[in-house]
């Protein structure tokens, strides 16, 4: 069986964080291949998205090419909708027989796993491989014990980047360079993402 772990997120853009923790879950899980999952519509996020669904796919493209084990899906764009991971998995599982799947969450999403569409059914189907997040301490203790069991934390350099923070730093007219892999700054710069509107 391949060992695959999921990297899902709106990745609005993506930024090293990510792709350190995808390369750490790899590394310390022996996983086979890192599936990179841009979300179509978050269940639990709320605000604005800055740029739409096809763009935040490309520039995942961008931060992961030349590495074969990982690997971009658009399954939840092509679903369309609002994405459940329950969904997407269930989906997967379906269509790949000969893998199995670990999800890969920083430590917001694993205190709000309670939160998750049909949690109890996805953590009887997978594991979750949890990463802290710098200002998030991972308090396993605060999930219930059936989903605490099915969390394996593994340890990373801690990345205190978020999306929001990058886009933040974009309307404010910061540099984002090096917070994002060099292919994905030129695409933003180049196409102006993230910048304050001129007409508004
Ligand atoms: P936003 O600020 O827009 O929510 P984000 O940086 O949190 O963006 P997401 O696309 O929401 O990125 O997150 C995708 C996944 O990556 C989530 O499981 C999240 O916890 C994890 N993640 C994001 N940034 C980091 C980081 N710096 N270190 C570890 N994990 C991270
Ligand atoms: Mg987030």
């Amino acid at each position: 069986m391949k060992q695959i772990g999921i990297m899902g997120g709106t990745f609005d853009p993506i930024h090293i964080g990510h792709l350190l923790a995808a390369e750490t879950a790899l590394d310390a899980c022996q996983l086979d291949e890192v599936w990179f999952i841009p979300t179509n519509v978050p269940p639990l996020k709320e605000g604005v998205q800055g740029a739409d669904a096809e763009m935040r796919l490309r520039l995942v493209r961008l931060a992961i090419a030349g590495e074969p084990r990982f690997k971009a899906h658009p399954i939840e764009l092509e679903r369309g909708g609002v994405s459940y991971s329950f969904d997407t998995i269930s989906e997967l599982m379906e269509r790949e027989p000969g893998c199995t799947f670990a999800y890969i969450i920083g430590s917001d999403r694993i205190h709000d796993l309670p939160k998750w569409h049909r949690i109890d059914e996805l953590a009887e189907r997978i594991r979750f491989i949890g990463v802290e997040r710098p200002g998030e301490p991972v308090q396993l203790n605060r999930l219930p014990e059936h989903l605490r069991h099915r969390v394996t934390l593994v340890e990373m350099p801690p990345m205190g980047i978020s999306s929001t923070d990058i886009r933040r730093r974009r309307m404010a007219g910061r540099s984002i360079r090096y917070l994002v892999p060099e292919p994905v700054y030129s695409e933003i710069t180049k196409e102006g993402l993230y910048e304050p509107r001129r007409n508004d």
